[in-house]
């Protein structure tokens, strides 16, 4: 393999991107003011604004885990249930986090093909039982770019959008890789958020080049009344704010964020291609944004592993995830897949 350790295990084994460090040091000349009062903070949201071209609330916080968390507890009372598919990460990878943050709201699982839900699916789901004793449905959550490295379509979240709308839910995004998902469609962020009936959105920075922090988007203005309470007890306030806050600003300047999340769905498109035309790799799911999920017999995982290469084989429905981040290059993918056909052919 390559002499440099760039690996395919997720998007957060990557580093900081160029922009995002400048902005850090940036903001970093002066004092500012604490907590979110600084201008490096609303210089980052109205930055927000502006990509949704709409007027939102945002918050910044620490991770993912805490902005779904937050971000599904601002919905729900501790009696309700928030719908999300069977392998979302809010299910198997937040050790309870979303039911801890909203005092036990529970989370009601559907199947659905390529890690996605469907307006059937929601609808089932809701109408099943009416009665006091279920828990009551109030929200639905989707994520997008998905576990399994698929996307909604704008027209796919519409009808979802469409059906929360008239079950009376509010609906939530997952969006971890939102840039690697408005990349691949080549839409405006608008078309697969508010527009389609999204009232929050976890708008993930880290993944896409940031050193830590998400931001949460409140499309729906009510649901962030007295959100940065919440923020502050789940220990999600930070105090030098503007660290969280001025990457972002790198990220969003000059479309930053969406020239990364298109460089890493351009490597896994290329790993894609290089990788299932070698004999005996199966695809498992439509390679859409920047992973390639497939199938390996154990042996080859094995030896792939003892090469030094490092990727996930639990994530989603099983597998293995061959994650691509900003900073992935080209040879990095021809190095992969080459020493893949070669395990491959002691098979
Ligand atoms: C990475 C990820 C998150 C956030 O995870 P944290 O480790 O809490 O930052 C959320 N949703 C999905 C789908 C993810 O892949």
């Amino acid at each position: 393999m390559a002499d440099m350790q760039r690996h395919f295990a997720s998007d957060n084994y990557a580093g900081v991107c160029p922009e995002a460090w400048a902005a850090l040091e940036e903001a970093n000349r002066d004092h500012a003011p604490a907590y979110g009062n600084d201008r490096w903070t609303q210089l980052a949201a109205d930055h927000i604004r502006e990509l949704f071209e709409t007027p939102c609330e945002v918050f910044f916080v620490f991770n993912g885990t805490a902005a779904n968390s937050l971000a599904l507890a601002s919905a729900c009372q501790s009696y309700h249930s928030a719908l999300c598919h069977e392998v979302a990460h809010v299910e198997r990878d937040e050790c309870g986090a979303p039911e801890f943050f909203s005092n036990g709201t529970k989370l009601l699982l559907l199947p659905g093909e390529h890690g996605k839900l469907t307006p059937g699916g929601i609808d089932e789901a809701v109408k099943r039982r009416t009665d006091v004793h279920y828990p009551k449905p109030r929200l639905v959550t989707v994520t997008q770019a998905t576990e399994v490295g698929t996307l909604y379509s704008p027209g796919e979240l519409r009808a979802i959008g469409a059906i929360s709308k008239r079950l009376g839910l509010k609906l939530h995004m997952d969006g971890a890789r939102f840039a690697n998902a408005v990349a691949a469609l080549g839409v405006e962020p608008r078309e697969i958020t508010w527009q389609a009936g999204v009232d929050v959105l976890s708008f993930g920075g880290t993944k896409n080049g940031t050193a830590i922090g998400d931001a949460v988007v409140f499309f729906n203005l009510e649901l962030a009344a007295e959100f940065e309470y919440r923020c502050k007890q789940a220990g999600q306030l930070c105090s030098k704010m503007r660290f969280l806050s001025a990457p972002w600003v790198g990220m969003l300047r000059d479309g930053v964020w969406l020239k990364h999340g298109r460089h890493a769905n351009a490597m896994a498109a290329l790993l894609h291609d290089l990788v299932v035309v070698i004999a005996g790799v199966k695809l498992l799911f439509p390679r859409q944004a920047n992973s390639v999920f497939v199938d390996l017999p154990k042996p080859v995982i094995e030896r792939l592993w003892a090469r030094g290469w490092l990727f996930y084989n639990f994530i989603g429905e099983g597998g293995c995830r061959l994650m691509c981040s900003w900073d992935t290059q080209e040879e990095d993918v021809r190095s992969l897949a080459a020493d893949l056909a070669e395990a491959m052919k002691g098979t």
